[in-house]
């Protein structure tokens, strides 16, 4: 029985970047609470600021065993993003992804939760379409060292929508294109993070490749947004799933990483020079988002420009190692 008007939210990946975001935008708008995590690439500093609120809770448990708690909403983030971080232990990436979605489809099933799927444009894989509309299905090599995370978020869009189909679960996929933002691990590896700590730090800037591969960064806030934006898109008739997507979430504005590193040393005043180091294998060349259906579904664009989000995530870099954390 529920006794509060509370909605009821588990974030499954909660002290992870994304997740933490999520779970302070939720906790504004009044919701309670859980976060879920193993601590596998989030860390505690995350949520340290929501310990001791009442309506937020915290349980260290991995999403690939069974979980039963009582919620109205599910947003499945849990999963490594950064390539070093899900490429160390691929196995359990993979279980993470796909038996992580069968359990939390299981609870949804079980509480009647709406339930949302944190994935990814890496199922467009090294897109031979470009942009990205959610009608095409990908270049994605099935044996390679990032496999583990593309065709396992493949494989977890596969589960979310046989349990729409076979069991009536109130699904959304989201497609998350690269995004960036304070609390980012400044090791995770990811282009932003790297090239902000190696400016701030006057260390060479590693450029993978020549550089002219393109990334589209949309900023955190504008993604949460979107992601609050699709969950409450009203049911359909007579109680039936809403639209389940998948709807791609980023920012259309295409960058070359040579265009955000020297972006990076301007906004820093670095004395930083670029360096290059070979491309990772499988390194998508282009990747920018189409986001009609997400204008016209959810009324939704991004609006925090490239050199606004990284002004504040310099902002977040700075403090972080100032305090040597
Ligand atoms: P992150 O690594 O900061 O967060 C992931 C969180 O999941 C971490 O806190 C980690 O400890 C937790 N986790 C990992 N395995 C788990 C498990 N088995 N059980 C419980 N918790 C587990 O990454 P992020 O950038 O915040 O990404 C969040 C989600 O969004 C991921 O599913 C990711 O695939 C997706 N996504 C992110 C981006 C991006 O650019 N940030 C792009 C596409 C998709
Ligand atoms: N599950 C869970 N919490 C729940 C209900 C189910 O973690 O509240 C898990 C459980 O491990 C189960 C999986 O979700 O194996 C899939 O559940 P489903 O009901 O679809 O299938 P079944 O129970 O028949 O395996
Ligand atoms: N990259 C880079 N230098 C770095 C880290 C990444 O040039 O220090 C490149 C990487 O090869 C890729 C792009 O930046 O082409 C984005 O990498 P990231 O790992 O952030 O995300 P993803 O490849 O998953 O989009």
């Amino acid at each position: 029985m529920k006794i509060s008007n509370r909605k009821r939210v588990l974030v499954t990946g909660g002290a992870g970047f994304l997740g933490s975001h999520l779970c302070e935008k939720l906790l504004k708008d009044g919701c309670d609470v859980l976060c879920v995590d193993n601590f596998y690439s989030g860390t505690k500093d995350n949520i340290a600021h929501f310990v001791g609120n009442p309506h937020f809770k915290m349980m260290r448990h991995d999403v690939t065993f069974p979980l039963y708690v009582e919620v109205d909403e599910i947003y499945n983030l849990a999963c490594p993003a950064s390539p070093i971080h899900y490429q160390f232990d691929p196995v359990q990436t993979t279980k993470t992804s796909v038996h992580g979605a069968i359990n939390m489809l299981g609870l949804a099933k079980r509480t009647k939760a709406k339930i949302l799927q944190a994935s990814t444009s890496e199922v467009y894989g090294d897109p031979k379409v470009h942009p990205q509309t959610e009608a095409y299905w990908g270049h994605v090599n099935p044996i390679g060292l990032r496999s583990c995370y593309d065709e396992g978020k493949r494989c977890a869009e596969t589960l979310f929508f046989d349990y729409h189909r076979q069991h009536g679960l109130d699904i959304r996929v989201a497609r998350i294109f690269n995004t960036y933002g304070p609390r980012m691990h400044p090791n995770d590896g990811r282009v932003v993070s790297n090239f902000i700590v190696q400016a701030l730090s006057n260390e060479d800037i590693t450029l993978y490749g020549d550089g002219e591969q393109t990334r589209s960064f949309c900023f955190v806030d504008d993604q949460i947004e979107g992601f609050l934006r699709f969950m409450a898109l009203p049911t359909g008739d007579n109680g039936q799933p809403g639209f389940p997507g998948p709807v791609n979430l980023g920012n259309p504005c295409e960058f070359t990483i040579r265009q955000l590193a020297e972006l990076v040393i301007e906004l820093t005043g670095s004395k930083s020079k670029l360096v290059f180091h070979p491309l990772p294998v499988d390194d998508p060349k282009q990747r920018q988002p189409d986001i009609s259906l997400a204008k016209r579904l959810l009324n939704w664009e991004p609006n925090i420009s490239l050199e606004t989000g990284l002004k504040r995530t310099i902002g977040y870099f700075e403090s972080v190692l100032l305090s040597g954390s």
